[in-house]
């Protein structure tokens, strides 16, 4: 709640002597400016939906406008009037009122909008797609808020009804000598309305199976195990609005010749004795196109070659790692006779040394 409070005219923008119909109008202009399924994860556009409401509660109702006019929101609070704490609660009292303006689905009664569970898919990439960034299509598999009954679970024209049992409280009071007992109402479980026929295509539940196809824009230099939340696209919750997220985690295929450590780009070559010995300008592929290196005399095995930039960037961010080709000597299994005699001679010569 907020401590310091506006006042209620103010908050609606209408003249103090504003009739019934003009309030009404002016709140749910605010409230379809402020409701929270346009402005998910907006705090301050919860507030504002909050205050709106508040303040349609208090000058909608005709005794409580009266002892806001006169005394303020010190006589209100005097009398046990709060605000709404919860966005819940302003669902349940002015449910009709949204249901009609946001084409139905709404949940009378039946207690707190919830979000929609979290969901999580895998994509595999390539080492060309992590280096470039690549657009998958994934297929997913979550529950919605049923298309046909949007969400209410009565089939089309037949609307919920109020509960018999509970005249559409949602709770029953049990009067016992001096007890005095309230619990939830078993026939509607605390929703308040019954449906007496259930919507054909979730069967009453509300909620459907579906298998979207999603689109996912995987930004250039994602590494094995990174996440990409799409917010809004996981489960439906209890109202439209509610959904929860989807998480993409990341898989590298692993490369036949390549490894990757964060930005760095891994490569072991095998050359020649001679080549290591004498020098040599040759080859190198990276993921892109191949480039020359010059390997100098006398290089040993295990010295490292640095290719600028043929690495991966950081997401988000331009600057590329490097290539590093950590250079091995390949030692040929089988000679013809020749080569073993140069060899031999050659051998010999380093003896002599
Ligand atoms: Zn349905
Ligand atoms: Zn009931």
């Amino acid at each position: 709640m907020t401590i310091h409070r506006r006042d209620y005219y103010e908050v609606l923008g209408v003249e103090r002597d504003a009739d019934a119909a003009v309030i009404k109008k002016a709140y749910r202009k605010k409230a379809l400016e402020f409701h929270p399924d346009r402005n998910p994860d907006d705090p301050e556009a919860e507030e504002r939906f909050k205050e709106a409401s508040e303040a349609y509660q208090v000058l909608s109702d005709p005794q409580k406008r009266a002892v806001y006019d006169r005394y303020g929101h010190e006589g209100l609070a005097g009398r046990g009037y709060r605000g709404f704490d919860d966005v819940g609660d302003i669902f349940d009292i002015f449910g009709d009122l949204f249901g009609s303006f946001f084409g139905g689905g709404v949940r009378r009664g039946a207690g707190r909008a919830h979000r929609g569970d979290d969901l999580r898919a895998e994509v595999v990439l390539t080492y060309s797609e992590a280096l470039e960034g690549v657009t998958k299509q994934i297929r997913i598999e979550r529950v919605e808020l049923c298309s046909r009954c949007r969400g209410t679970g009565a089939e089309p024209g037949r609307p919920p009804v109020t509960c018999p049992t509970c005249g559409g409280r949602g709770r029953v009071i049990h009067q016992t000598g001096f007890m005095r007992l309230e619990t939830t109402c078993s026939t509607c479980r605390g929703a308040g309305k019954i449906i007496e026929e259930p919507c054909g295509v979730c069967e009453g539940s509300g909620y459907n199976r579906v298998k979207p196809r999603l689109e996912v824009e995987i930004p250039a230099g994602i590494d094995d195990g990174q996440r990409i939340r799409l917010s809004g696209e996981g489960d439906d919750g209890s109202r439209p609005g509610y959904r929860g997220d989807l998480y993409v985690v990341v898989y590298l295929e692993p490369h036949p010749i390549f490894r990757r450590d964060g930005r760095n780009l891994l490569l072991d070559l095998e050359l020649t004795y001679p080549q290591l010995v004498l020098g040599a300008r040759i080859e190198v592929p990276t993921l892109e196109e191949p480039v020359s290196l010059d390997i100098g005399a006398g290089t040993q095995p295990g010295a490292v070659f640095k290719v600028r930039k043929a690495g991966f960037p950081h997401v988000g961010r331009s600057r590329r790692g490097d290539l590093l080709v950590t250079v091995g000597v390949g030692v040929p299994r089988k000679l013809t006779p020749e080569q073993k005699r140069l060899l031999r001679d050659f051998g010999d010569t380093l003896d002599k040394d």
